[in-house]
Protein backbone atom coordinates (compact mmCIF):
# COMPACT_ATOMS: atom_id res chain seq x y z
CA UNK A 1 0.00 0.00 0.00
CA UNK A 2 1.54 3.64 -1.07
CA UNK A 3 -0.08 6.70 0.68
CA UNK A 4 0.20 10.22 -0.77
CA UNK A 5 1.39 11.67 2.16
CA UNK A 6 4.33 10.15 3.89
CA UNK A 7 3.47 9.17 7.39
CA UNK A 8 6.12 9.49 10.52
CA UNK A 9 6.30 7.32 12.98
CA UNK A 10 2.58 6.66 14.37
CA UNK A 11 0.79 9.45 12.30
CA UNK A 12 -1.15 8.63 9.31
CA UNK A 13 -3.06 11.15 8.28
CA UNK A 14 -2.72 10.69 4.29
CA UNK A 15 -6.26 11.25 2.28
CA UNK A 16 -5.54 9.11 -0.47
CA UNK A 17 -4.09 5.18 -0.60
CA UNK A 18 -3.48 3.10 -3.32
CA UNK A 19 -2.82 -0.87 -2.73
CA UNK A 20 -1.61 -3.28 -5.41
CA UNK A 21 -1.18 -7.51 -5.16
CA UNK A 22 1.49 -8.64 -6.65
CA UNK A 23 1.62 -12.46 -7.39
CA UNK A 24 4.52 -14.65 -5.42
CA UNK A 25 5.55 -16.56 -7.92
CA UNK A 26 5.42 -13.91 -11.41
CA UNK A 27 5.80 -10.58 -9.84
CA UNK A 28 2.97 -9.37 -11.80
CA UNK A 29 0.19 -7.06 -10.41
CA UNK A 30 -2.86 -8.74 -9.93
CA UNK A 31 -5.20 -6.09 -9.24
CA UNK A 32 -4.94 -2.59 -7.48
CA UNK A 33 -7.33 -0.73 -5.30
CA UNK A 34 -7.62 2.75 -3.47
CA UNK A 35 -9.20 4.31 -1.15
CA UNK A 36 -10.15 7.92 -1.00
CA UNK A 37 -11.10 9.71 2.20
CA UNK A 38 -11.90 13.88 0.65
CA UNK A 39 -13.29 14.89 -2.15
CA UNK A 40 -13.58 18.53 -3.22
CA UNK A 41 -17.25 18.60 -4.58
CA UNK A 42 -18.59 17.11 -1.50
CA UNK A 43 -16.57 19.61 1.07
CA UNK A 44 -18.05 22.61 -0.94
CA UNK A 45 -21.36 20.59 -0.05
CA UNK A 46 -22.39 20.03 -3.57
CA UNK A 47 -24.51 16.19 -3.71
CA UNK A 48 -22.84 12.59 -4.13
CA UNK A 49 -24.76 12.05 -7.38
CA UNK A 50 -24.23 15.50 -8.81
CA UNK A 51 -20.56 15.00 -9.77
CA UNK A 52 -18.30 12.63 -10.41
CA UNK A 53 -17.65 11.30 -6.71
CA UNK A 54 -14.27 9.60 -5.83
CA UNK A 55 -14.64 9.77 -2.37
CA UNK A 56 -14.94 5.82 -1.22
CA UNK A 57 -13.92 5.24 2.37
CA UNK A 58 -14.74 6.81 5.86
CA UNK A 59 -12.09 5.04 8.05
CA UNK A 60 -8.83 6.23 9.34
CA UNK A 61 -5.46 6.28 6.99
CA UNK A 62 -3.59 3.19 8.80
CA UNK A 63 -7.07 1.70 8.02
CA UNK A 64 -6.81 1.51 4.40
CA UNK A 65 -4.31 -0.46 4.23
CA UNK A 66 -6.62 -3.33 5.71
CA UNK A 67 -9.32 -2.43 3.68
CA UNK A 68 -7.99 -2.33 0.45
CA UNK A 69 -5.95 -6.06 1.65
CA UNK A 70 -9.05 -7.66 2.37
CA UNK A 71 -10.87 -6.27 -0.78
CA UNK A 72 -8.09 -7.83 -2.72
CA UNK A 73 -8.18 -10.51 -2.08
CA UNK A 74 -11.68 -11.36 -1.34
CA UNK A 75 -13.31 -9.62 -4.50
CA UNK A 76 -10.26 -10.38 -7.37
CA UNK A 77 -11.32 -11.25 -11.12
CA UNK A 78 -8.21 -13.16 -11.57
CA UNK A 79 -8.54 -14.99 -8.55
CA UNK A 80 -12.16 -15.98 -8.39
CA UNK A 81 -11.66 -16.88 -12.45
CA UNK A 82 -9.41 -19.65 -11.58
CA UNK A 83 -11.18 -20.51 -8.50
CA UNK A 84 -7.62 -19.36 -6.38
CA UNK A 85 -7.54 -18.58 -2.76
CA UNK A 86 -4.98 -16.71 -0.89
CA UNK A 87 -3.81 -17.97 2.18
CA UNK A 88 -0.72 -15.83 2.25
CA UNK A 89 -0.49 -12.15 2.52
CA UNK A 90 2.63 -10.77 2.63
CA UNK A 91 2.62 -6.59 3.91
CA UNK A 92 5.80 -4.56 4.25
CA UNK A 93 7.55 -4.51 7.48
CA UNK A 94 5.31 -1.01 9.02
CA UNK A 95 1.80 -3.29 7.83
CA UNK A 96 -0.80 -3.59 10.04
CA UNK A 97 -1.66 -6.59 7.81
CA UNK A 98 1.08 -9.05 8.73
CA UNK A 99 -0.51 -9.97 11.63
CA UNK A 100 -0.78 -13.79 10.45
CA UNK A 101 0.39 -16.48 8.27
CA UNK A 102 -1.54 -19.56 7.32
CA UNK A 103 -0.92 -22.35 5.09
CA UNK A 104 -2.60 -25.18 4.38
CA UNK A 105 -0.03 -28.52 3.42
CA UNK A 106 -0.90 -30.92 1.15
CA UNK A 107 -1.71 -34.04 3.23
CA UNK A 108 0.44 -37.43 2.41
CA UNK A 109 -0.77 -39.79 4.66
CA UNK A 110 -4.48 -40.95 6.60
CA UNK A 111 -5.33 -38.17 9.34
CA UNK A 112 -6.51 -40.74 12.08
CA UNK A 113 -9.76 -40.39 13.16
CA UNK A 114 -8.77 -38.99 16.61
CA UNK A 115 -6.76 -36.48 15.31
CA UNK A 116 -9.62 -35.81 12.51
CA UNK A 117 -12.06 -35.11 16.01
CA UNK A 118 -9.65 -32.64 17.35
CA UNK A 119 -8.77 -30.53 13.86
CA UNK A 120 -11.78 -30.86 11.66
CA UNK A 121 -9.11 -31.61 9.02
CA UNK A 122 -9.56 -34.87 6.84
CA UNK A 123 -7.39 -36.25 3.97
CA UNK A 124 -9.72 -37.62 1.35
CA UNK A 125 -7.59 -38.87 -1.75
CA UNK A 126 -5.22 -36.94 -0.99
CA UNK A 127 -7.28 -33.78 -0.94
CA UNK A 128 -7.37 -31.95 2.30
CA UNK A 129 -11.13 -31.46 3.91
CA UNK A 130 -11.94 -28.74 6.93
CA UNK A 131 -14.59 -29.94 8.10
CA UNK A 132 -16.54 -31.06 5.36
CA UNK A 133 -15.17 -28.36 3.06
CA UNK A 134 -12.68 -28.83 0.58
CA UNK A 135 -9.65 -26.34 1.28
CA UNK A 136 -6.69 -25.12 -0.63
CA UNK A 137 -3.05 -27.04 0.57
CA UNK A 138 0.21 -26.35 -1.20
CA UNK A 139 3.26 -28.53 -1.22
CA UNK A 140 5.35 -28.80 1.73
CA UNK A 141 8.39 -26.97 0.78
CA UNK A 142 6.37 -24.44 -0.69
CA UNK A 143 4.43 -23.63 2.42
CA UNK A 144 7.99 -23.42 4.00
CA UNK A 145 9.28 -21.34 1.58
CA UNK A 146 6.26 -18.73 2.30
CA UNK A 147 6.79 -19.22 5.74
CA UNK A 148 10.66 -18.01 5.48
CA UNK A 149 9.03 -14.87 3.51
CA UNK A 150 6.94 -14.28 6.06
CA UNK A 151 9.58 -14.43 9.32
CA UNK A 152 11.75 -12.32 6.77
CA UNK A 153 9.37 -9.52 7.35
CA UNK A 154 10.78 -9.01 10.62
CA UNK A 155 14.11 -6.73 10.29
CA UNK A 156 15.21 -8.64 13.95
CA UNK A 157 15.73 -12.29 14.48
CA UNK A 158 12.62 -14.75 15.66
CA UNK A 159 12.07 -16.59 18.35
CA UNK A 160 9.14 -18.46 17.89
CA UNK A 161 6.54 -19.63 20.82
CA UNK A 162 4.22 -22.59 20.89
CA UNK A 163 2.41 -23.50 23.93
CA UNK A 164 3.97 -27.36 24.79
CA UNK A 165 6.24 -26.38 21.88
CA UNK A 166 8.26 -29.79 21.95
CA UNK A 167 5.01 -30.90 19.20
CA UNK A 168 4.99 -27.90 16.86
CA UNK A 169 8.93 -27.47 17.35
CA UNK A 170 9.92 -31.05 16.61
CA UNK A 171 7.56 -31.41 13.55
CA UNK A 172 8.76 -27.56 12.15
CA UNK A 173 12.31 -29.04 12.15
CA UNK A 174 11.94 -32.37 10.88
CA UNK A 175 10.37 -30.76 7.75
CA UNK A 176 13.48 -28.02 7.69
CA UNK A 177 15.70 -30.71 7.48
CA UNK A 178 13.91 -33.13 5.12
CA UNK A 179 13.36 -29.70 2.24
CA UNK A 180 17.21 -28.86 3.14
CA UNK A 181 16.61 -25.63 4.18
CA UNK A 182 18.84 -25.69 7.48
CA UNK A 183 20.55 -22.13 6.67
CA UNK A 184 17.36 -20.50 5.04
CA UNK A 185 15.69 -20.53 8.52
CA UNK A 186 19.15 -18.81 10.53
CA UNK A 187 16.27 -15.96 11.00
CA UNK A 188 14.83 -18.12 13.65
CA UNK A 189 17.09 -17.08 17.01
CA UNK A 190 15.26 -20.35 18.81
CA UNK A 191 12.49 -21.88 20.57
CA UNK A 192 10.45 -21.06 23.39
CA UNK A 193 7.67 -22.65 25.17
CA UNK A 194 4.39 -21.04 26.92
CA UNK A 195 3.66 -23.66 28.93
CA UNK A 196 6.03 -23.44 31.87
CA UNK A 197 5.55 -19.26 31.47
CA UNK A 198 1.86 -19.56 31.78
CA UNK A 199 2.25 -22.81 34.90
CA UNK A 200 4.45 -20.11 36.20
CA UNK A 201 2.11 -16.83 35.75
CA UNK A 202 -1.47 -18.11 36.39
CA UNK A 203 -0.35 -20.73 39.05
CA UNK A 204 -2.01 -24.00 39.71
CA UNK A 205 -4.91 -25.54 41.33
CA UNK A 206 -3.89 -29.13 40.37
CA UNK A 207 -7.12 -29.86 38.16
CA UNK A 208 -6.19 -31.97 34.24
CA UNK A 209 -6.04 -29.76 32.10
CA UNK A 210 -5.83 -26.43 33.51
CA UNK A 211 -3.10 -25.32 31.39
CA UNK A 212 -4.39 -26.06 28.18
CA UNK A 213 -5.03 -23.38 25.82
CA UNK A 214 -8.71 -23.59 25.81
CA UNK A 215 -8.93 -23.70 29.68
CA UNK A 216 -6.71 -20.96 30.07
CA UNK A 217 -8.41 -18.77 27.20
CA UNK A 218 -11.50 -19.12 28.50
CA UNK A 219 -10.63 -18.17 31.88
CA UNK A 220 -8.60 -15.13 31.34
CA UNK A 221 -9.93 -13.88 27.76
CA UNK A 222 -13.19 -14.36 28.37
CA UNK A 223 -14.28 -16.13 24.98
CA UNK A 224 -16.38 -19.12 24.70
CA UNK A 225 -15.40 -22.81 24.15
CA UNK A 226 -16.19 -23.32 20.40
CA UNK A 227 -14.97 -25.73 17.35
CA UNK A 228 -12.78 -22.96 16.69
CA UNK A 229 -9.71 -24.18 18.70
CA UNK A 230 -7.42 -26.57 17.24
CA UNK A 231 -7.19 -24.32 14.18
CA UNK A 232 -4.15 -23.19 13.70
CA UNK A 233 -3.78 -19.71 13.05
CA UNK A 234 -6.50 -19.30 16.10
CA UNK A 235 -4.94 -20.94 18.66
CA UNK A 236 -1.91 -18.98 17.27
CA UNK A 237 -4.23 -15.08 18.29
CA UNK A 238 -5.19 -16.75 21.56
CA UNK A 239 -1.48 -17.69 22.22
CA UNK A 240 -0.74 -14.29 21.66
CA UNK A 241 -3.32 -12.51 23.89
CA UNK A 242 -1.92 -15.00 26.97
CA UNK A 243 1.39 -14.58 26.50
CA UNK A 244 0.67 -10.28 26.21
CA UNK A 245 -0.67 -11.32 29.88
CA UNK A 246 2.32 -12.34 31.15
CA UNK A 247 6.47 -11.25 31.48
CA UNK A 248 7.61 -11.97 28.41
CA UNK A 249 11.19 -11.56 29.37
CA UNK A 250 11.08 -15.64 30.63
CA UNK A 251 10.32 -16.31 27.22
CA UNK A 252 13.58 -15.18 26.23
CA UNK A 253 15.28 -16.62 29.66
CA UNK A 254 13.91 -19.98 28.69
CA UNK A 255 14.29 -20.15 24.89
CA UNK A 256 16.93 -23.02 23.08
CA UNK A 257 18.85 -21.77 20.54
CA UNK A 258 17.69 -22.94 16.47
CA UNK A 259 20.87 -24.96 16.56
CA UNK A 260 20.86 -26.77 19.59
CA UNK A 261 17.46 -27.84 18.71
CA UNK A 262 18.39 -29.16 15.13
CA UNK A 263 21.21 -31.17 17.00
CA UNK A 264 18.89 -32.26 19.08
CA UNK A 265 16.60 -33.32 16.48
CA UNK A 266 19.15 -34.99 14.42
CA UNK A 267 20.51 -37.31 17.29
CA UNK A 268 16.68 -38.64 17.41
CA UNK A 269 16.67 -39.30 13.98
CA UNK A 270 20.00 -41.05 14.46
CA UNK A 271 18.18 -42.89 17.72
CA UNK A 272 15.26 -43.79 15.65
CA UNK A 273 17.30 -45.07 12.48
CA UNK A 274 19.12 -47.17 14.82
CA UNK A 275 16.72 -48.31 16.78
CA UNK A 276 15.12 -50.43 13.79
CA UNK A 277 18.56 -52.25 13.87
CA UNK A 278 17.89 -53.74 17.21
CA UNK A 279 14.40 -54.70 16.32
CA UNK A 280 15.68 -58.32 17.61
CA UNK A 281 16.12 -57.27 21.29
CA UNK A 282 12.63 -55.62 21.41
CA UNK A 283 10.54 -57.38 24.13
CA UNK A 284 14.11 -58.60 25.72
CA UNK A 285 15.75 -55.93 26.85
CA UNK A 286 13.48 -52.73 28.09
CA UNK A 287 12.78 -49.70 25.67
CA UNK A 288 14.92 -47.32 27.62
CA UNK A 289 18.27 -49.50 27.42
CA UNK A 290 17.24 -49.94 23.60
CA UNK A 291 17.17 -46.42 22.93
CA UNK A 292 20.10 -45.67 24.75
CA UNK A 293 22.04 -48.56 22.57
CA UNK A 294 20.67 -47.02 19.50
CA UNK A 295 22.00 -42.97 20.81
CA UNK A 296 25.10 -44.60 20.32
CA UNK A 297 24.81 -46.86 17.21
CA UNK A 298 25.18 -49.95 19.00
CA UNK A 299 23.08 -52.35 16.63
CA UNK A 300 21.98 -56.02 16.59
CA UNK A 301 24.31 -57.28 14.27
CA UNK A 302 27.67 -55.59 15.96
CA UNK A 303 26.11 -57.59 18.85
CA UNK A 304 26.21 -60.87 16.94
CA UNK A 305 29.39 -60.39 15.19
CA UNK A 306 31.78 -59.33 19.18
CA UNK A 307 29.50 -62.70 20.50
CA UNK A 308 30.55 -64.99 17.04
CA UNK A 309 34.37 -63.99 17.04
CA UNK A 310 34.75 -64.05 21.10
ZN1 LIG B 1 -17.69 14.01 -3.88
Amino acid sequence: MGWSKRGNGRSYNSLNGYATIIAFLSGKILDYADRIRKCMHCEKGRKVDDHDCRKNFNGSAKAMEADAGAALMNENKVLKETNLAARVLIGDHDSSTIAAFSVYINPTRIIDVQASVHTGLKNIRGDLYLRGNKILSIPLKDALQSFRQFLNLSSKPCLLVAHNENFDKSHLLRAILKCSLVESFNIIAGFSDSLPLFKNHFGSNKTPGEHKLSTLAVKHLNVKLDDQFHEALYDVKILEQLVSLTNEDHLFESSKSYNACLTHITKLNITASTMQHLSPLKGIISDRILEKMASVGIKYEDLLRIYQTK
